[in-house]
């Protein structure tokens, strides 16, 4: 990625997510990684979590309608050109952006953050049903495996159980869908559903265990892109998943447990990539 030289006037992408005080996931790493493309990051904070990358200790919901404010505060105010979500917490937070999603005059992201890289939930049990009801608004959602098969409901065995669970969020109301597949034959692979096919894009897989916040970078990059004016869907999460390999590649093992990936612009790109 090119450092900006300067900000795009408009690019405005919001972002509604948890806060990681540890900075290396949630609402923090969104904000860093809007900064990095050049784009104004607002954030609505839906839950609090005290974690480090040792784990997580404590997850405390803000209550729905203090969302909500923040949510209506923004939006009276600015014109966001995207918005993305992170972990939402309840059932009943969810349900209120999908109520406020009706009057969105820009795209949502909706990734589906339901656990942490250390197993810890970061959303309540009836969670998973109003994730399904939020997705007729999702321009695009971003499911890893396990969110996938909670989604759908669908235990992923096979490459028709991707296709038909991708076949199934497409069903559900989402537009596109990328399903972030984890490693599968020393490659880290992703399939970008379009309703009409189903694209496979493979990347370097890194031997490291310093991926804490890659999925909100990813989709935080994505969303970045969308600010600054890009159109082409599968060119901007081919970039995207380039950008969190370079990322994952970069991580400078910040803490004692599962480090963050690197969000800062490091001039070097692993040659590994480069080809
Ligand atoms: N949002 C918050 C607040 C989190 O604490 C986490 C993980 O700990 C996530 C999102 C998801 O992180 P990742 O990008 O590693 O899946």
């Amino acid at each position: 990625m090119n450092r900006p030289t300067e900000y795009r006037p408009n690019a405005i992408a919001l972002t509604i997510a948890g806060s990681d005080p540890s900075g290396g996931a949630g609402l923090q790493a969104d904000l860093k990684t809007f900064q990095q493309f050049g784009v104004y990051g607002a954030s609505v904070v839906t839950m609090i979590t005290a974690q480090n990358s040792l784990g997580v200790r404590r997850v405390e919901n803000l209550p729905t309608d203090l969302v909500l404010d923040q949510l209506d505060a923004v939006l009276d105010d600015f014109q966001p050109v995207v918005a993305k979500t992170g972990a939402l917490g309840t059932a009943e937070t969810i349900d209120a952006i999908h109520q406020a999603a009706q009057r969105f005059n820009f795209p949502l992201i909706v990734d589906p953050v339901m656990v942490s890289k250390h197993g810890d939930s970061l959303v309540s049990d009836d969670a998973v049903a109003a994730y399904r009801r939020l997705l007729p608004k999702a321009f695009l959602v971003t499911p890893n495996r396990f969110e996938l098969e909670k989604l759908t409901g669908i235990a992923l065995n096979t490459n028709q159980d991707v296709a038909k669970a991708i076949h199934d969020l497409h069903q559900m109301g989402a537009r596109f869908v990328l399903a972030k597949m984890g490693h599968i034959d020393g490659q880290s692979e992703h399939i970008l559903g379009s309703g009409k096919e189903n694209i496979a894009i493979q990347s370097k897989q890194f031997d490291t265990q310093n991926t804490h916040g890659a999925g909100c970078v990813l989709s935080s990059v994505i969303t970045a892109l969308i600010a600054l004016g890009e159109t082409d869907l599968k060119r901007i999460i081919q970039r995207a998943i380039r950008q969190v390999s370079i990322s994952i590649h970069n991580t400078q093992a910040i803490g004692k447990g599962r480090g963050p990936v690197e969000t800062r612009v490091l001039a070097n790109e692993p040659d590994e990539l480069t080809s």
